[in-house]
């Protein structure tokens, strides 16, 4: 499960632990939590991977290659298809 399915479980989850099902139907509770994916995206909220890259060759720090000790954090947008 990458993190914006994990991020996105958990919304739900806490949607359908905080609604009855009459209040909030299963499938609703996807439906919100998508729309608050999609306004924290629109946002400029990104999903930070662990440790640093070498902006060069993309290894990770130290660099294999080049040497490089210091890189940048890799980062994911919070909605898929939109790298
Ligand atoms: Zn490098």
């Amino acid at each position: 499960m990458t993190k914006r399915e994990e991020i996105k479980k958990f919304i739900s989850l806490y949607l359908r632990s905080r609604f009855t099902v009459s209040e909030m139907p299963e499938d609703e509770c996807d439906t919100e939590a998508e729309f608050i994916l999609q306004y924290l995206h629109s946002q400029g909220v990104v999903i930070k991977i662990g440790g640093e890259w070498c902006t060069q060759h993309g290894y990770p720090i130290p660099c294999h290659k080049c040497g490089a000790r210091y890189g940048q954090a890799r980062i994911e947008p919070l909605i898929k298809g939109e790298e």
